[in-house]
């Protein structure tokens, strides 16, 4: 009879799914929200369609009963067909993909309100430095006795300390506050004939409610998003949500600008920096359909839209779409597949198409728009190489003499410059002079990275840190260390010497942390607060500053190091992105990138602009290679705490590789990153054709295998990192 039993997927990676009883007065659909007892624990878990998946049979006796359903709308169909997709593509449990559509516990709880904590403005007399530091990096925020203490980076104590003392009160916030509703019809702008053109087009794609991938291909400053923003406003008329994915949370926050001058509220944001509340505000709204329009990272992707009409990859060939942990999926692929279970448009948009995306247009799966050219008054910037052999920087200096004068007449004429190198810190490799002694991370196969910024050094893998010591630890020889290659900081020194009345301003994952860091950044550049930034792969995305009319790639050989499959595209997309930041205003923009190597083709293509003979060239020699598109692969990554736990089963592994025609094995071997977070790793390289059903073979081949509980295999499916 149905209603009485559940099959249900519980939030433990480790087991299959299992049959409940569903107890009488209770409610239970499939996608329905439950928790379940397991042994002594209760469990959280979604009811499946029972016919989709296999379980063992289990007699109604022994069948024990769900404890409770959650008061939230059951995941929606497509959903579950999309992480049914997901698990079976990239080779994940179904409960570690089911996670990611569902919010934290206090999401589900009934209570509506929550308390959180701000400052008073009332400051003790007498202050402990934890209490004075914590005030002040608290500033005007609010969050839980929790997520404060690690805003501040004290103990939850010292929050509660502060709370007695009257400087921190309580407050009462309605978790379920209603968002405010975006006007399609707010401030609409006036398009160029060829915007117009495209947006009629994404338009009637959002009315006809249809499954079509556009691949929105249009140059940087072309009004890309003005452009697709016409067809957020065709989904909220129709009261369909849309789902726009950007790269980096650190580019939600001039969205959110630009969409509330468009649409005159903002939208709703989804990403990792959210409180507890305005999380589960959010994933109840979304869940509800009352959200309308979500921006996020890519974990917005799995959440419960209960009538998605439209989905938005902005920047769409940006490899942080790959998912690199936990379950290792392509978060544009993904959304494509989203579209096609819901039955909406998908639009990859981006200036620099990944050779993926373009095969797909080639093929005819994906229709191509286009935007050939910048919006306005604005053109494309002139960009020129700088060869490092024969116009060298001064011996110890990074910034060669042609883009010293450049940089001059930029400042002189009142302008903004950026210089680009994608490395954080002050230099690579730290050494002593005196012994030769280089500093490791202790977790893992890399170099301390040193930050004089915060005096310390880090490792940039596992995020292990420690003073910069004053003396070598090998030699003891005091004053001996010397700091190899440039970072960004060491760049902001070579700027600040050459151009000491220059504002300058050094932008990475480290100044950048949060959406609001993102957000004073925007405004110190736009009050032109700021003359020289230096910036990492962050400062490539995104944004629009018209006053910036320089841009200097120090290193542009530095991507091409390392030599992987996609090394020379991705130095492509990266320097073309940067060099978008340049000339976006009226004033031209001009692009100098420093390379050992001028005749190499990226340099050739990104000095000529001809990025079609370029992609054309790079395509062929894929084919040529049966890499991706043509070809694809799979890395399976074997790792232990236990080396050779993890070199034996990365061995009986590749024993019991099928041999099979279209599936050849390379490997193990040892990683290159050959210790990472403690865990030694060893891998192998599964490549296929095409057609081959690999995942297939690979569930196969994996499932006949055993290995210990230390260790841990992990499968790649269509890689990205081969480290
Ligand atoms: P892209 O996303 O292609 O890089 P944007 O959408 O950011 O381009 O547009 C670049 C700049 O031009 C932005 O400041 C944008 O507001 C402006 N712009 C583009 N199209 C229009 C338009 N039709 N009307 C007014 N401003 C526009
Ligand atoms: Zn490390």
């Amino acid at each position: 009879m149905p209603g009485e039993r559940a099959r249900v997927i519980v939030m433990n990676s480790a087991l299959g799914p299992l049959d409940y009883r569903v107890p009488a007065g209770m409610r239970v659909e499939p996608g329905s929200v439950v928790v379940a007892p397991l042994g002594p624990r209760q469990l959280l878990g979604v009811a499946w369609d029972a016919d989709r998946l296999a379980t063992e049979e289990v007699g109604d006796n022994r069948l024990r009963n769900l404890i409770a359903v959650a008061d939230v709308p059951p995941l929606p169909t497509p959903l579950r067909r999309l992480i049914e997709w997901t698990a079976d593509y990239y080779l994940a449990p179904l409960a570690g993909v089911v996670r990611m559509a569902l919010p934290s516990s206090s999401a589900l709880e009934g209570a509506k309100l929550a308390i959180e904590y701000r400052a008073t403005g009332h400051v003790p007399d007498r202050l402990t430095p934890q209490r004075a530091q914590a005030l002040e990096r608290i500033g005007d925020r609010q969050g839980l006795v929790r997520e404060l203490a690690a805003i501040a980076d004290v103990s939850d104590a010292v929050i509660r300390g502060l709370v007695k003392a009257g400087a921190i009160e309580a407050v009462e916030v309605d978790v379920d506050l209603p968002y405010s509703a975006p006007d399609p019809d707010y401030a609409p702008p006036n398009l160029s004939p060829e915007q117009a053109g495209v947006s009629a087009t994404l338009r009637g794609a959002v009315a006809g409610a249809a499954f079509q991938p556009f691949l929105l291909d249009g140059v940087t400053g072309s009004g890309k998003t003005e452009t697709y923003f016409e067809a957020v406003a065709e989904a909220i008329r129709m009261d369909r949500q849309t789902l726009v994915l950007l790269p980096e949370i650190a580019l939600t926050e001039p969205f959110l600008k630009r969409f509330h001058a468009r649409f005159g509220c903002e939208p709703v944001a989804w990403h990792s920096g959210l409180r507890q509340s305005q999380r589960r505000r959010a994933w109840r709204a979304i869940a509800s359909g009352d959200a309308k329009v979500v921006v996020g990272a890519r974990s917005a992707l799995f959440l419960p839209y209960p009538k998605l009409g439209l989905i938005v990859v902005d920047e769409a060939h940006e490899t942080s779409f790959k998912q690199e942990d936990g379950v290792h999926y392509h978060a544009r692929d993904v959304a494509v597949m989203r579209g096609m279970f819901e039955g909406c448009p998908v639009v990859l948009a981006t200036a620099t198409p990944a050779i993926e995306t373009r095969h797909q247009v080639a093929l005819g799966r994906y229709a191509e728009l286009k935007l050939p050219g910048r919006y306005g008054a604005a053109e494309m910037p002139a960009i020129e190489a700088i060869d490092l052999l024969r116009d060298p920087p001064p011996r110890g200096r990074w910034i060669a003499p042609t883009l010293t004068r450049a940089i001059d007449a930029t400042l002189e004429r009142g302008e903004q410059a950026l210089l680009f190198l994608n490395r954080r810190g002050y230099a690579p490799l730290t050494l002593c002079r005196h012994c030769g002694h280089r500093f490791q991370c202790p977790n893992c196969t890399a170099w301390m990275v040193e930050h004089r910024l915060i005096r310390r050094l880090a490792c940039h893998h596992c995020g292990h840190v420690m003073p910069t010591p004053r003396a070598c630890p090998e030699c003891g020889e005091e004053e001996s260390l010397v700091a190899c290659g440039p970072g960004v900081e060491r760049i902001a020194d070579e700027a600040a010497a050459l151009w000491p009345d220059a504002r300058i301003a050094i932008v990475t994952s480290d100044t950048i942390w949060s959406p609001a860091k993102a957000a004073e950044f925007v405004a110190r550049m736009e009050h032109r607060e700021i003359d020289i930034v230096v910036g990492t792969q962050l400062v490539t995305k995104g944004y629009h500053f018209p006053d910036l009319t320089l841009v200097g790639v120090i290193d542009a050989d530095l991507g091409l190091a390392g030599g992987d499959l996609r090394a020379a595209e991705r130095s492509f997309q990266q320097i073309m992105q940067v060099a978008g930041r340049a000339g976006r205003g009226t004033k031209p923009g001009h692009v100098y990138i420093q390379t050992h190597d001028p005749k190499a083709p990226v340099m050739q293509a990104l000095v000529s602009g001809d990025a079609e003979s370029f992609y054309e060239a790079e395509t062929e020699a894929r084919q040529e290679a049966d890499a991706p598109p043509f070809g694809r692969f799979a890395a399976i990554i074997v790792s232990s705490e236990d080396k050779d736990a993890a070199h034996d089963t990365a061995r009986a592994i590749g024993r019991a590789a099928p041999r099979v025609e279209g599936m050849d094995v390379f490997g193990p071997a040892p990683a290159p990153l050959a210790m990472l977070r403690g865990r030694h790793r060893f891998r192998l390289l599964v490549h296929a054709r095409r057609v081959f059903p690999v995942q297939e073979a690979i569930r196969d081949w994996l499932g006949g295998v055993d290995w210990p509980a230390k260790v841990r295999v992990a499968v790649d499916v269509d890689p990205y990192s081969f480290v």
